[in-house]
C-alpha cells in the first residue's frame, strides 16, 4: 500500500496502492506433507493471505509443491544457507524466495538463486534480522538500525549487480524501538515494498503488544505492504493478531465491538455480554460486517460516548436500552438484549427478520 514500487507475489500485488497484506509462517514438522496441509487451510481460513514455509531439505520442497497444488494464495520459501534448496523451490512453484543472502553462501551460489527467480517471474524477500547482521557490519555499526539498513542495501545492491530488482525488503529486530528505527530509515532510502514486524516477539501475551506497536507505528506513518506479527503460538494466532491491528488503523474493514472498561457504576456482565454478542453474530455470518458495536455498561453514559458506534446496548440494572447511531432506540429486559441487537442488525443489514 505505501511503498512506490509493485512486486508481484503469485497473485497479489504488493506495494503502490495496493492493500496491506497478511503473512504468517507454518510451523510443522517441514517434511510432512498433510500436516502442513491441513495447518496451511487453518490459516487460509483464518485470512492468512500469504504462507511461508521453510524449506531445510529435499524433503520439504514436497511441502511446498503440495502447497502450490492446493492452494491459490501465494506461497513462499524461507530458505537459510542451501542455494540449492532456494532453486529448487523456485522451480516447484514457490510465488517468492525468501533468503538472507548473507547466509547463502558464495556470489555464484547466489548468481543461481538469481537466475532462477529471473527466469520464472518471481521476487526475492532479502530478510535481514538482528541477529543476521554481518560481522563485518557490525565491527562499525554493532546491532543498530543504522547496522540492519546497512547490511540489506548491501545486499541489495549485491542483488542489483546481478540485474536483479524484483525484490521485497525486510530489517526485523527484536527490540520494538529498533524495528521501528530501521523501517523508517530504510522507507527513507529505498522505494522497494517492505515486509514488516517484529521479529521473536515472544509468546501471545508480549508478543501481540510488541507487534502492535511496532507494526503499528510503522503502518501509521505510511510505512509497510505486507505483515507478520511473530508469536510462539498457533500460527492462527497470529493472523487474527495482524488483522486487528489493520482493523484498529482502519486498513481492513470489518466487524469492530468495542465495550467500556466498567467501573463502579456497571451493574450487568460486559464481558459476558460480548463474547454472547460475537457469538451470536457468528451463528449468522456477520463477523465480517463492516460494523461498530458497542457494548457499554451503563445507559447514563454508554449511548454518548459510543455514539461513533453503528449499533449499540447499555446496561442498567436488570434492563438495558439498544441504540443506533448514538440515539436511544428501544429499551429491554438484560436477559433479552443481545437476541434483540442481533435481531435488529439482520434486519438492518438485509432488510429480513431473523429466522
Ligand atoms: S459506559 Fe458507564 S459503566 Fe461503562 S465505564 Fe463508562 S460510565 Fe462506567
Amino acid at each position: 500500500m505505501f511503498s512506490k514500487r509493485v512486486v508481484n507475489v503469485g497473485n497479489l500485488a504488493i506495494g503502490g496502492h495496493n492493500r496491506v497484506f497478511v503473512q504468517s509462517m507454518l510451523n510443522r514438522p517441514s517434511e510432512d506433507v498433510k500436516a502442513n496441509l491441513i495447518q496451511a487451510k487453518e490459516l487460509e481460513e483464518a485470512g492468512c493471505e500469504i504462507i511461508r514455509v521453510s524449506i531445510p531439505n529435499e524433503e520439504s520442497v514436497a511441502t511446498l509443491f503440495a502447497l502450490k497444488n492446493n492452494f491459490s494464495c501465494p506461497i513462499v520459501a524461507d530458505i537459510h544457507f542451501d542455494y540449492k534448496m532456494a532453486v529448487e523451490s523456485v522451480y516447484a512453484g514457490a510465488d517468492k524466495i525468501r533468503i538472507n543472502p548473507g547466509n547463502i553462501g558464495n556470489k555464484e551460489h547466489l548468481g543461481l538463486i538469481v537466475a532462477a527467480c529471473s527466469e520464472k517471474k518471481i521476487p526475492i524477500r532479502i530478510g535481514v534480522n538482528s541477529g543476521s547482521i554481518p560481522a563485518y557490519i557490525l565491527k562499525t555499526m554493532g546491532r543498530t538500525p543504522d547496522g540492519l539498513v546497512a547490511a540489506v542495501q548491501d545486499y541489495v545492491r549485491l542483488l542489483n549487480n546481478l540485474d536483479f530488482d524484483n525484490i521485497i525488503i525486510s530489517v526485523k529486530s527484536s527490540d520494538v524501538i529498533e524495528t521501528i528505527k530501521a523501517y523508517t530509515l530504510l522507507a527513507g532510502h529505498c522505494d522497494h515494498p517492505l515486509h514488516l514486524g517484529v521479529t521473536e516477539a515472544g509468546t501471545f501475551d508480549v508478543g501481540v503488544i510488541k507487534s502492535a506497536i511496532g507494526i503499528g507505528a510503522l503502518l501509521a506513518n505510511n510505512i509497510g505492504d505486507t505483515i507478520r506479527v511473530s508469536l510462539t503460538e498457533d500460527p492462527v494466532k497470529e493472523i487474527e493478531v495482524a488483522l486487528n491491528v489493520l482493523k484498529s488503523l482502519g486498513l481492513r474493514k470489518g466487524l469492530d465491538i468495542i465495550s467500556c472498561p466498567t467501573c463502579g457504576r456497571t451493574k450487568i456482565n460486559i464481558k459476558n455480554i460480548v463474547d454472547n454478542l460475537r457469538q451470536a453474530l457468528d451463528k449468522y455470518g456477520l463477523l465480517d460486517a463492516n460494523l461498530k458495536i458497542a457494548v457499554m455498561g451503563c445507559v447514563v453514559n454508554g449511548p454518548g460516548e459510543a455514539k461513533e458506534a453503528d449499533f449499540g446496548i447499555a446496561g442498567g440494572n436488570g434492563e438495558g436500552v439498544i441504540f443506533k447511531d448514538g440515539k436511544v432506540i428501544k429499551k429491554v429486559q438484560e436477559e433479552h438484549m443481545v437476541d434483540e441487537l442481533v435481531d435488529l442488525i439482520i434486519l438492518m443489514q438485509t432488510g429480513r427478520v431473523k429466522q
